[in-house]
């Protein structure tokens, strides 16, 4: 079976829907200094250079606060073509300079002072923090200090995942609606002509996209419902869930590879939902989902009885191989990161591809490889190598044994042409790591190594190394932005 026209179309549609990656930078820029932009159009009271730079850092820190809202992956619009990991790692990124702009913005102010009397600098950031009037700015201020290092620590903090989400959206919120309440009421800039109006106006989207979220979606995961077909138990504690549209809610429109958030049962809210890749072909109905027990919500997966109701919202993420066109493929695999893997291999099955195809899949010992009758059944239709290798020996392995190191990369491209070549990596962070290193040495294009991490951790890569410079230099010409306003205002 293939996806009916009218579904392949509302997935073009979806696509369309996406901004292109480089109109993202210049978008967050120009978001970040909308506030000065109008500021600097209209006439203020006259004020000194660091109380112009304390004004702007506040306005410019508030309105990428506010931009936060939709760099978390959960809007296609802005995550789409980039992938999850790349606005993650934004997200994150961006957090500090949020925090430290709009730490710096009462400090700077009461800068001056401090230098020619630092008694006097004391009280009056005493009287900063205490005053009723600037109340909502320190409420704002103490909710950011909590959740942005909160949120860099989150894996060694003793909290349940839920409820460290709830906390994140609970402070996020607070932060911004104190944020703004402060500018509107407070803001040096607060009464220039249209300037209320702007705070308005992000409040406003900021409240749209909190709709959206947990409104709207909310409404979907009930409204549009699907239900358990089948449990199949994977060896490596790995579940496969083959998960139906209950009768009138439409297949899925997805591309081979792409994730949905899951939620299943009396919990479908989306603060309760979890990310899995969608390990099935499109041309198949439904979804297969291969999940590996990993925590409270992943270890009730095998339980569940056939029939239980689950949500489904997405499709989700770039790590197809549609959105990387390429004339031979490498599909890499380490541990649960087969099930998008085995997505993109059954639907290269499907649909009877003729590139070659390199399939590499790492686990930790030969009793947890899952799919392996189906992977070597795979070969009948594909050019398909597999390079199987175990951390761990047993007798009657016929895999390898060690790590995918740079020797057995270089073995699995034999043959093809590395600028020709795309690779499509997913396991635990410190494989993707080392693999996406290992095959741009081996010469492959960085825009051709293409990753999706399930967790974090594992270290950084020469593609994040670039990554992160790249979201620096946004960060820098924010910056730049905001000494130039100085610079006309003062
Ligand atoms: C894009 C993406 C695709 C994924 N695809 C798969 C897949 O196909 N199969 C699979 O087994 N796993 C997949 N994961 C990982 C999976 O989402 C987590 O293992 C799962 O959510 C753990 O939930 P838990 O309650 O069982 O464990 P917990 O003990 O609650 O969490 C274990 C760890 O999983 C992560 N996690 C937990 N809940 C969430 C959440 N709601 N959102 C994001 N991360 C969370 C956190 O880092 C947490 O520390 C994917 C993750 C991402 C980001």
């Amino acid at each position: 079976m293939t996806v009916p026209d009218h579904e392949a179309d509302a997935a073009r549609r979806r696509r369309g829907l996406r901004l292109p990656p480089r109109a993202l930078g210049p978008l967050y820029v120009l978001a970040c200094a909308a506030p000065l932009v109008l500021a600097v159009t209209r006439s203020a009271a006259p004020a000194a250079t660091w109380e112009i730079a304390a004004a702007a850092l506040g306005m410019v820190g508030l309105a990428a606060m506010a931009v936060q809202a939709v760099t978390s992956g959960r809007f296609e619009l802005v995550s789409g073509r980039i992938g999850i990991d790349r606005v993650m790692s934004f997200h994150k990124i961006a957090a500090w300079w949020v925090l430290l702009a709009l730490l710096l913005h009462p400090l700077i102010y009461v800068l001056p002072t401090w230098l020619a009397d630092p008694g006097l600098a004391w009280e009056r950031l005493r009287a900063y923090l205490t005053l009723p009037h600037y109340r909502s700015g320190v409420i704002a201020l103490a909710a950011l200090a909590v959740l942005v290092p909160a949120s860099a620590l989150r894996e060694r903090l003793p909290l349940r995942y839920e409820l460290w989400r709830g906390a994140h959206v609970a402070l996020s919120v607070l932060a911004l609606g104190a944020g703004l309440h402060h500018a509107i009421t407070v803001g040096r800039f607060g009464m220039v002509g249209g300037m209320p109006l702007l705070w308005w106006g992000v409040g406003a989207a900021v409240v749209a996209v909190l709709a959206v979220l947990y409104g709207w979606r909310w409404a979907q995961l009930h409204r549009g419902a699907w239900r358990l077909a089948s449990v199949t138990r994977h060896p490596g504690r790995m579940w496969e869930l083959d998960i139906q549209p209950a009768p009138g809610t439409p297949e899925l429109a997805y591309t081979a590879g792409q994730f949905v958030w899951m939620t299943e049962g009396a919990r479908r809210f989306p603060l309760f939902d979890h990310p899995f890749s969608i390990a099935g072909s499109p041309a198949r109905p439904g979804l297969r989902l291969i999940v590996k027990q990993a925590g409270d919500f992943t270890d009730r997966i095998g339980s569940l009885p056939p029939g239980t109701p689950i949500g489904i919202d997405g499709p989700y993420g770039d790590f197809t191989l549609e959105a990387h066109p390429a004339d031979a493929v490498l599909l890499i695999a380490g541990g649960v990161g087969i099930a998008p893997i085995m997505g993109l291999l059954r639907d290269l099955v499907a649909r009877g591809d003729r590139r070659p195809v390199r399939l590499a899949y790492a686990a930790g010992d030969p009793a947890k490889f899952a799919c392996l009758p189906e992977i070597e059944a795979a070969r009948a239709t594909l050019d398909l190598e597999v390079l199987l290798v175990s951390e761990q020996d047993a007798a009657g392995w016929p895999g390898e044994v060690g790590r995918l190191d740079h020797g057995r990369l270089a073995q699995l491209a034999q043959g093809l042409e590395p600028a020709r070549v795309v690779a499509l990596i997913c396991g635990p962070g410190a494989m993707v790591t080392a693999v996406s290193d290992g095959l741009l040495a081996l010469g492959l294009p960085m825009e051709r190594v293409i990753y999706e991490r399930f967790d974090y951790a594992g270290g950084t890569s020469r593609i994040d190394r670039r990554r992160r410079r790249r979201v620096m230099g946004l960060g820098g010409a924010v910056a730049l932005v905001i000494a130039l306003f100085v610079a006309v205002m003062a």
